[in-house]
C-alpha cells in the first residue's frame, strides 16, 4: 500500500541522514517511516503510490489558502519568466513590504529572510545589539528555529525526539539562554529583574508543543514587564502570523510587540521569513545600523511573488473569516466530544489546533508531556489508514486551509469516535 515510499526511504537512507531533510517527516516517532508525495491540491495530498490523504500538515502551515492555488502558481510562473533570481532589489520585495506593513500596523519597516529560523535569528542578534546586552529569555516547549541560541528546551522535533538542548551548541550559548514554563509570569519577573536581559521571545499562541494558549495576563504581563526593564518583547509569529487572527497576536490580543517574525503564510509555501517592527530598532539592521545580516536569495523574486499573490487573495477572498466559519462549528463538536469522553482534550487558537491525549488541555510543556503518546501514535496510525495525514508528534498543531470543508471536518471528527470506540 505505501511500497513505492518504503523502497523510496531505503533509498534516501543512504544519502540523505535520516532519509529526510527535516527530522519530524521521518515519521520515527510514531513507529512508522515517511511517505514521500507526488502532488498536494486543494486541502488534499497524494503519495507517491496513489494514496490521497486529507491534510491537516498543510506544508506545517503555509498552506492556507489550500495546496496549489492556481492564481499563486499562475503568479509564479509569470515572474519566474523574467528570472529566478537577481541578488538585487526588485519591485516585488517593497510590495511585500507595503503589505504587510498595511496589514500589521505595529510594523513600520519589515526584512524578508528566507526561513522562520532566519527571522528569529536576526530577531534576537537585532535585539542583544540594540539593548547592548545578551542574554535572552524563551518559554519550555516554544520552538523558534534551529539556531544556537533559542535551540533550548525548545518544542516540536526537538521534544518529539526528547532532546533538550542539541550537543554542537556551545556551553557559554546556552547559558545566555534562560528559560520559564510557559504561562509562568513570576518566573519572567524573577529572571528580568536585573534588567539584563536583551528580549523575550514567546510564540504568543504555543503551536510547537501543540496548541497551548497564553493564559489571561500572560501576554500583558509579558508586555509590561519588558517595557519595565528595557527588555525587548519579540513575538515569534513563524506559526500564528495570518493564522490566529488576520493581524496575529496584535489583533487577537491587542499587544504590540517590539519586533516580530514571520514565516510560513508570508511566504504561502516559498521559502520566505522575515522580521518586522519598530522603525527605531529595525534600523539598528545593516546597512543603516550596526547589526549585520545578510543573504544571497533573501526577497527572491519568486518567492515575494508567492507570498504577495497568497496575502492579496487572503485580504481579498476575506480567507481568515472564511476559514473561521466552518471552524467555529468543528471546534464546538469537538469540544463537546471532549468534554464527554476521559482522557481527551483539545486546544485552538484561529484556524490551528491540537488534540491531546490528556483529560485536561495542557498549559505548558510539563502538561503537554503528561500525554499518553502511545494512544496518539495508535491515532495517528488509524488516521493515516484512513486516508487523513496529521502531524505525526503530539507536540505539533493541526492546521486548516480555506479549502477544507464541513464534511472534511465531521470526517476528522467521525474517524475520532470510531478510533475511541476501538479503544475502548
Ligand atoms: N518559529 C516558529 C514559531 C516555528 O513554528 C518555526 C517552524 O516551525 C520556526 C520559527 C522556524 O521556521 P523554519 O522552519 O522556517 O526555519
Amino acid at each position: 500500500m505505501r511500497e513505492k515510499s518504503n523502497n523510496l526511504f531505503q533509498s534516501a537512507v543512504k544519502s540523505i541522514p535520516g532519509g529526510v531533510d527535516s527530522p519530524v517527516r521521518a515519521f520515527k516517532s510514531v513507529g512508522l517511516t515517511p511517505i514521500f508525495i507526488e502532488k498536494a491540491l486543494d486541502q488534499f495530498i497524494y503519495d507517491v503510490d496513489g494514496n490521497k490523504y486529507l491534510d491537516f500538515v498543510l506544508t506545517w502551515g503555509p498552506a492556507i489558502l489550500g495546496h496549489s492555488n492556481r492564481e499563486v502558481i499562475e503568479e509564479i510562473k509569470k515572474v519566474a519568466e523574467n528570472g529566478i533570481s537577481f541578488g538585487m532589489p526588485s519591485p516585488l520585495e517593497v510590495s511585500l513590504a507595503e503589505k504587510v506593513k498595511r496589514m500589521l500596523p505595529f510594523v513600520d519597516k519589515v526584512r524578508f529572510v528566507n526561513s522562520g529560523t532566519e527571522a528569529t535569528m536576526t530577531a534576537i542578534r537585532l535585539a542583544r545589539g540594540y539593548t547592548k546586552r545578551d542574554k535572552v529569555l524563551k518559554f519550555n516547549g516554544c520552538y523558534h528555529g534551529h539556531h544556537d541560541a533559542l535551540l533550548v528546551q525548545a518544542g516540536s522535533g526537538v521534544a518529539t525526539f526528547g532532546i533538550p538542548s542539541t550537543p554542537g551548541i556551545p556551553q557559554d550559548t546556552v547559558k545566555t539562554t534562560l528559560t520559564c514554563e510557559y504561562n509562568d509570569i513570576d518566573c519572567v519577573r524573577k529572571l528580568l529583574s536585573n534588567n539584563d536581559v536583551a528580549c523575550v521571545i514567546v510564540e504568543p499562541v504555543a503551536g510547537n508543543m501543540g496548541v497551548v494558549k497564553p493564559e489571561k495576563g500572560f501576554l500583558e504581563g509579558l508586555r509590561e514587564i519588558c517595557s519595565q526593564t528595557g527588555t525587548l518583547l519579540i513575538f515569534d509569529e513563524v506559526m500564528t502570523g495570518f493564522r490566529i487572527h488576520s493581524q496575529g497576536a496584535y489583533g487577537l490580543f491587542g499587544i504590540t510587540p517590539d519586533l516580530a517574525t514571520f514565516g510560513k503564510v508570508i511566504g504561502g509555501g516559498m521559502p520566505v521569513g522575515a522580521v518586522g517592527g519598530k522603525k527605531d530598532i529595525m534600523d539598528y539592521l545593516a546597512p543603516e545600523g550596526p547589526v549585520y545580516q545578510a543573504g544571497t536569495l533573501s526577497g527572491n523574486p519568486v518567492a515575494m511573488a508567492c507570498g504577495l499573490k497568497t496575502l492579496e487573495i487572503y485580504e481579498r477572498d476575506n480567507v481568515f473569516n472564511s476559514i473561521m466559519e466552518k471552524a467555529e462549528r468543528f471546534y464546538s463538536n469537538l469540544t463537546e466530544l471532549c468534554e464527554n469522553t476521559e482522557d481527551i482534550s483539545f486546544n485552538y487558537a484561529g484556524t490551528m489546533f491540537t488534540l491531546f491525549f490528556r483529560d485536561k488541555a495542557p498549559k505548558n510543556l510539563i502538561e503537554v508531556n503528561e500525554c499518553d503518546f502511545d494512544r496518539f501514535s495508535r491515532f495517528f496510525k488509524f488516521m493515516l489508514d484512513n486516508g487523513v495525514l496529521l502531524p505525526p508528534s503530539q507536540y505539533e498543531a493541526n492546521f486548516l486551509s480555506l479549502k477544507h470543508m464541513e464534511e472534511d471536518l465531521n470526517r476528522y471528527i467521525e474517524l475520532l469516535k470510531e478510533f475511541l470506540k476501538i479503544e475502548g
